[in-house]
């Protein structure tokens, strides 16, 4: 049985305090759990069977939009249909595969992460935004990647505030759907050409790895542009790409925000880190919120998403595993007297979203302080 291992650190900036046993039991329970039941932590037949079927599902709803649609309903359907398949890639296999979740073969977590790159993202950059940037540092303003959709946004408390933020709970919903050509056409090239990301720079691709990044982008390109374009007018493909990659955005940025952008979870300022003495996992408790845990169709659809706590403790068990490590993470929680966020429902953790958006959006004088104390204040979840 594969030994779990923590979360790496290297290179962190911030100290983060060492583990004062908490996330010592929760591995050891954790690791008794697989070695009982004699399962590994990684995929199950389940798990290859719904990557048989997601993928399945993108294939067949693009090869019908481009070569069979007749007209305009069917195609906006199909597109719709791509959509949820490309969102459920997103969420259920390349999130696994570059995490080195899905399979203890290196080769097999390597194919699948590059389900990413056919998407039109990359997987390379993918690490340092995402398993670096995020992981290591989620809710941490200027760490955390995720954090930042400046000028349009303010997420957190230690971001500067615009007027226009007043409406954000209002307006960035659709914005959202910008996430997708943003990446697709600004936010990789932009990475790679300062080689920096989330404040921090990463090291520049080569070889293999730039061969694999460059020929994702030309496969992209091709099926998502070229291809359609041989076969309908260009400003239709164009129509239907803006349209899919909208959908995919939002469902995309709104399960992501749900689990660290909501009012119970905290945003602590870097310093408080070290004077506080915060240990790493007690940070990714204080800073993460699951939802709808007990939604299965949600939780197969969201690839364990709507269990964060359990992927940020243990970013390299496969998600189908998340239900019932989450058990066992909550106990330890309670014996330790450490909170464990969750909504009950995907709506309240929507909702809570909403009012996060509308607090951060307000001026300086009615916005919630940051301070250690009334951030790390417990909090119930409505
Ligand atoms: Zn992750």
């Amino acid at each position: 049985m594969p030994t779990l291992k923590p979360q790496p650190l290297a290179g962190t900036p911030l100290n983060f305090a060492a583990d004062s046993g908490f996330y010592a039991e929760c591995r050891r329970r954790v690791q008794a759990f697989f070695d009982e039941h004699g399962i590994s932590p990684h995929a199950t037949l389940g798990m290859y069977l719904k990557t048989a079927a997601i993928l399945g599902w993108f294939a067949a709803s693009y090869v019908l939009l481009v070569f069979v649609a007749a007209n305009w309903w069917q195609g906006v359907l199909l597109s719709l249909s791509m959509a949820l398949a490309m969102a459920g890639i997103g969420f259920g296999i390349q999130h696994d595969a570059n995490h080195g979740a899905y399979s203890r073969f290196k080769i097999v977590n390597r194919l699948l992460g590059m389900t990413l790159d056919v998407l039109g993202g990359s997987s390379y950059v993918w690490h340092w935004k995402h398993n670096v940037s995020h992981h290591t540092y989620p809710n941490l303003n200027g760490a955390d990647d995720d954090l930042d959709i400046r000028p349009w946004g303010r997420l957190a408390p230690g971001q500067r505030r615009m007027f226009f933020h007043r409406l954000q709970q209002y307006y960035l919903w659709p914005l959202y759907g910008f996430l997708l050509p943003k990446w697709h056409f600004v936010d990789d090239a932009l990475n790679l050409t300062q080689a920096k990301v989330g404040g921090r720079g990463f090291p520049r691709p080569r070889g293999l790895r730039l061969a694999e990044l460059l020929g994702g982008k030309a496969l992209f390109f091709g099926w998502a542009f070229f291809l359609p374009m041989l076969f309908h007018p260009w400003w239709q493909v164009l129509l239907f790409y803006a349209g899919t990659a909208a959908f995919v955005g939002i469902s995309l940025s709104i399960v992501f925000q749900l689990a660290h952008c909501v009012e119970n979870a905290e945003f602590p300022h870097p310093a408080l880190i070290e004077r506080e003495n915060r240990q790493w996992a007690v940070h990714q408790l204080n800073t993460t919120v699951n939802f709808a845990r007990r939604n299965p169709i949600l939780t197969w659809y969201l690839g364990g998403l709507n269990f964060q706590i359990e992927h940020h403790l243990f970013p390299r068990i496969c998600h189908v595993h998340y239900p019932r490590v989450s058990r066992i993470v909550e106990e330890v929680c309670a014996q330790w007297g450490l909170r464990y966020n969750s909504h009950a429902s995907v709506f309240s953790a929507i909702s809570s979203h909403w009012r996060w958006l509308r607090r951060m959006g307000r001026p300086p004088a009615r916005s919630t302080p940051t301070s250690a104390a009334q951030q790390a204040s417990p909090r119930q979840c409505p």
